[in-house]
């Protein structure tokens, strides 16, 4: 026998090493090497696409929660920059359809309705920024603002043929009865992060797979989220509201701060639907492909 002249892999003595790994530096064989660019170990591999632990953590309340807020965390000045930038032409949106001094139910129902409609065709942009720069934190991969925001409206015509489709359908099954209207709401409560994440698949049908078999954990566990989030939100629009009465202030900026706040609990919203839907995925064996960014550098970032 000849002694090695060439680097070896640690694991596989009789394998030439092909690469080092990125992030740890061990010499990494042909059958070793888990990732190409960057070059990455199997010890590795895992700690780089998966950071925080997230994709391999299963569906709980707690998961999805701890993960949403962890995933949000580092990103949180960027989605604050978003929750402004949206909420600027939201408010503006709110003081412009405000009902007068009559406030008729008939004129409430037309400004909530100009606000979904600015949020469905608008707000989203802003939402899915959010949802992409929390993946980029759960895989490996700091986004800019900027990149975010392109990511997003490259994405546009999927988010919104996914959200309009699962409206579609949710008010058909509430029109039925209120009950399938439900039932179909929370059959569809992941078709948001579904149609960002796996592009692959519809994200309608992806959705429906995952909650199928554990419809009533997800019914408990998304409406716990949403209250936890979304009560205090619309509470401290009540009180905020309340307060600023006695100041009588100029409206449009009490608007916009009260689509602010409403804003900020929607992306923690999101946050922890895109924790929720790793942990569906992790625990339904549904494999994640990598992520298709279509900005900047390719592979994730050591
Ligand atoms: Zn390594
Ligand atoms: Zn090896």
């Amino acid at each position: 026998m000849t002694p090695a002249l060439t680097a070896v892999c640690p694991d596989h003595p009789q394998s030439p090493s092909v690469a080092t790994c990125s992030r740890c530096g061990r010499f990494v064989c042909a059958v070793c090497l888990r990732s190409d660019s960057p070059p990455l170990c199997p010890a590795c591999a895992p700690r780089v696409a998966d950071p925080l632990g997230v994709l391999a953590a299963p569906f709980s309340f707690g998961n999805m929660v701890g993960y949403g807020v962890r995933l949000l965390a580092p990103v949180w000045g960027k989605a604050l920059v978003l929750s402004v930038l949206f909420s600027i032409p939201g408010g503006w949106i709110s003081y412009l359809s405000a009902p007068s001094d009559d406030e008729s139910l008939t004129q409430v129902g037309r400004s909530i309705q100009r606000s979904n409609i600015y949020d469905a065709l608008v707000g989203n942009i802003g939402e899915v920024a959010v949802i992409l720069l929390c993946i980029g934190v759960a895989e490996g991969r700091r986004l800019s603002l900027g990149q975010a925001l392109r990511e997003s409206l490259s994405r546009y015509g999927r988010l919104f043929g996914a959200r309009f489709r699962s409206g579609v359908w949710i008010l058909l099954f509430t029109l039925l009865f209120l009950v399938p209207g439900i039932w179909k709401a929370v059959l569809l409560a992941f078709v948001v992060p579904a149609a960002v994440r796996i592009e692959a698949m519809d994200p309608l049908k992806l959705s429906t797979l995952l909650v199928t078999p554990r419809w009533w954990a997800v019914f408990g566990r998304v409406s716990a989220v949403m209250a936890l989030f979304l009560l205090p939100a619309v509470l401290f629009v009540g009180v905020f509201d309340f307060l600023v009465g006695f100041l009588d202030p100029p409206r449009l900026p009490v608007e916009m701060v009260e689509d602010w706040a409403t804003r900020v609990a929607e992306y923690l919203v999101s946050a922890c639907l895109l924790s929720g839907f790793y942990g569906l995925c992790a625990d339904g064996k549904v494999s994640l492909e990598p992520m298709a960014w279509r900005t900047g550098q390719r592979g994730p970032m050591v």
